[in-house]
């Protein structure tokens, strides 16, 4: 019985690595499938991990009809045993519901990659369609960290260097994290909920941890990366 899956997680914990792999180990055993995503760092049509492997994909439009993609594939005689979604969180609900349409009526594999929440911690569409409708939500294992060591499970949004958390759900031409910080740059940075909360991205920590001034919150409760040097040893 085939089924619709969803493998949520924050950015950086592998999900298009994760989808590569599966899509090999379906190929190894002579599967034929049709691979989606939208907004790929690599480009539109790619499907790439940050491990640097990529694959050519199907890229998914805001008006792209995804059931009439996979029957237009089956009626031209090709086979379609599964689909792999990669970047979920930004396909439309009524995208979401073509894929639970193709595991019900063609019995057809889905499995669906995305990040649960923006940066605001509010839920992308596409992901809570998933959510509402996959037969199974997986959150994927291979943790990525926040800078104190602490499982990462929310994305911040930085800005110019300074962590937002209001504006639009999807900047246009969204960059992911990269070396140089422009005035109005966007980067994004996976935290632990306790350091989302206080906005308390990696730079924001160093910064603190640089200042002479006690932090205004419990240490113990939110550690921050010891001072380098110069302050004295505790006793
Ligand atoms: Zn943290």
């Amino acid at each position: 019985m085939a089924e619709l899956v969803f493998f949520s997680g924050t950015m950086d914990c592998g999900k298009s690595t994760l989808a590569l792999q599966m899509d090999h180990n379906h190929r190894a055993r002579g599967r034929r499938g049709l691979i989606f995503t939208r907004m790929d760092r690599a480009g539109a049509s790619v499907l790439s991990s940050r491990l640097g492997l990529s694959t050519g994909a199907v890229e998914v439009q805001e008006d792209l009809d995804l059931w009439g993609v996979v029957v237009a594939q089956l009626t031209g005689g090709g086979a379609v045993d599964y689909v792999i979604c990669d970047e979920a969180q930004f396909y439309t609900p009524a995208q979401v519901e073509q894929l639970a349409r193709l595991v019900d009526e063609l019995d057809i594999e889905v499995f669906a990659f995305g990040i649960m929440a923006d940066f605001r911690t509010r839920l992308f569409p596409g992901s809570q369609r998933l959510v509402e409708l996959a037969d199974r939500t997986q959150v994927l294992q291979v943790a990525a960290l926040c800078w104190c060591g602490a499982r990462a499970t929310h994305n911040a949004r930085v800005v110019g260097g300074v962590m937002v958390v209001e504006g639009e759900q999807v900047v246009v031409g969204d960059t992911l994290t990269s070396a140089d910080h422009d005035e109005d740059e966007v980067e994004y940075e996976v935290l632990c909920r306790r350091h989302h909360m206080r906005r308390m991205s990696s730079r924001a920590a160093q910064a603190a941890a640089l200042s002479a001034d006690v932090l205004p919150f419990d240490l113990d409760a939110c550690p921050v990366p010891p001072p380098a040097v110069g302050l004295p040893a505790a006793p």
